[in-house]
């Protein structure tokens, strides 16, 4: 199987009717894991052992369109500032990981405990902390435990069957269809961090490539991210200022 990992870049139109489907499995899934939260009167309201500091993968192309239609809806001053927490976690992970330390990193997503794209987030933090159930094609029965805090405060609590199957069953269905529409193969491997940074290179391109074209008419140009290049440097987006040539 072909792993497309980071960078890919998303200038390309939304595929607004599959995100539409995703948006029915993620409801499905918050429903069921509302039943399970209630039956255990368990509630996520933070702790030390915080999830958005694990570094999930996630695989699927139609999570990344749907973190970066939220994302394309946020101003233009909050994209910035998390596409910056971006940068700096995938410097932060990259070094670890060339010095082979372990690295828990806050998700750039995370804005003082609450999740900045809460409803577009993916599969992996609507189901993470409860007990669950999960029946592989073909494997044994697999018993995923609950976090920490789940543990602490519910452990002696009587069991609630939580099957993530009929969930993994209808994203895969999803996503293969949508590559087989879109042309993909192979499944991406990238955490919220690399995400946010390949949707905010993506913009960037994008932008770029709209000053060009202003530039190729006009002389000099502004692009669609408001950012300006004096005239005659190189267009390259890292030269870009916030100041109007003269
Ligand atoms: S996307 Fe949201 S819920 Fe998921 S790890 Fe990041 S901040 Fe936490």
């Amino acid at each position: 199987m072909v792993l497309i990992q980071y960078p890919i870049y998303p200038d390309v139109p939304m595929p607004t009717a599959f995100l539409d489907r995703l948006g029915d499995i993620f409801n499905a899934m918050d429903r069921e894991y509302t039943r399970a939260a209630e039956h255990y009167q368990f509630q996520c309201d933070g702790c030390m052992d915080n999830c958005c500091l694990t570094r999930f993968y996630h695989h699927t192309h139609l999570e990344f369109y749907y973190l970066r239609m939220g994302f394309e809806n946020l101003g233009s001053r909050k994209k910035s500032e998390i596409l910056l927490k971006a940068e700096k976690v995938c410097r932060e992970t990259a070094k670890a990981d060339e010095k082979e330390i372990p690295v828990r990193v806050m998700c750039p997503l995370n804005d003082d405990s609450l999740c900045s794209l809460y409803p577009y987030r993916p599969m992996i933090c609507r189901m993470h902390g409860i007990p669950h159930e999960l029946q592989k094609p073909g494997q044994n029965l697999i018993h995923g435990p609950g976090c920490g805090t789940f543990d602490d405060r519910c452990a002696t609590k009587p069991y609630y069957k939580f099957d993530r199957t009929p969930f993994y069953l209808e994203m895969a269905k999803l996503e293969n269809e949508f590559k087989q529409v879109a042309g993909l193969n192979g499944r991406i491997k990238m955490t919220i961090a690399e995400m946010i940074k390949s949707i905010g290179q993506g913009a960037e391109r994008k932008a770029h490539s709209a000053w060009c074209m202003v530039q190729r008419t006009e002389g000099r140009g502004q692009s669609t991210e408001g950012r300006w290049l004096m005239p005659g440097l190189r267009c390259q987006p890292s030269r870009w200022s916030e100041k109007r040539p003269v």
